[in-house]
């Protein structure tokens, strides 16, 4: 154990000043969520692979820490082009801590496959959040404030050249916008700098079959956005409109 004390840390970590403010803000006692404090994410931004890695593992900044088997960091290439980003793990991924391994996953490696990509080669797979939500409930707004800071590092560290994001609540989120998946498909968006497109997630193509077509045309699209991007013709600054 460190014999240093709460406050020791708090001035090593240079967040004495914050904490006080923290302290002193009128807040009414039950209002205050019981969230990690700011010294426990603020360092997320400047971790390496292992760090991050271990720094997701054990992550508790929200609830879903308690009902979850483990966490589902993302898997893939470090270096790869191609980002491939979904909503959260389902029931099989939290048993088995890798994204996109149930059904959903079998038809996203086939989407891979569509466009010559394989899992693992050149393409990292991630969700936006790391945690499953108990019973597959839709994600809640405050988990994913919470989990944004592993996903925006995941992105700095693989630097991607193009991120697919697969369905509403992953495009939603990773552009924070409210638009529904048809306004936002068929353009090219940003995430801090790094092109987006977006697309279906492969869970609801599962119910839809007919949307298969329009998914078809997504990834012909971002395949072509690709090849501008590897030749050079297009830059990630000169992408958008
Ligand atoms: N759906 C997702 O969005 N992510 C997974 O990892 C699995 C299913």
């Amino acid at each position: 154990m460190s014999s240093l004390t709460r406050e020791d840390m708090l001035r090593e970590l240079e967040l004495l000043p914050a904490w006080r403010l923290r302290e002193a803000a009128v807040v009414p006692v039950e209002a205050a969520p019981a969230e990690k404090p700011v010294q426990d994410r603020a360092p997320i931004a400047g971790l390496g692979w292992a760090e991050l890695k271990q720094a997701v593992a054990v992550c508790e900044a929200c609830s879903l820490a308690k009902t979850r088997t483990q966490t589902v960091f993302g898997v893939g290439d470090e270096h790869a082009e191609w980002l491939f980003v979904g909503e959260a793990p389902g029931a099989e991924e939290d048993k088995r801590g890798e994204p996109f391994v149930g059904q959903a996953g079998q038809l996203l490696d086939n989407m891979l496959a569509a466009i010559q990509l394989k899992r693992g080669e050149n393409v990292y797979i991630a969700n936006v959040l790391k945690c499953r939500p108990p019973q597959n409930r839709d994600p809640h707004g405050e988990e994913v404030v919470k989990c944004d800071p592993f996903l925006k590092r995941q992105v700095e560290l693989i630097q991607p050249k193009l991120i697919v994001a697969l369905g509403k609540f992953a495009a939603q989120s990773l552009l924070e916008s409210d638009q529904s998946i048809s306004a936002l498909r068929s353009k090219l968006h940003d995430y801090h700098g790094v092109p987006v497109i977006v697309t279906y997630h492969p869970a609801y193509l599962l119910r839809n079959m007919p949307d298969k077509s329009k998914a078809w045309e997504d990834l012909c699209f971002a395949r072509a956005t690709m090849k501008q991007l590897q030749s050079g013709i297009m830059t990630a600054s000169q992408k958008l409109p």
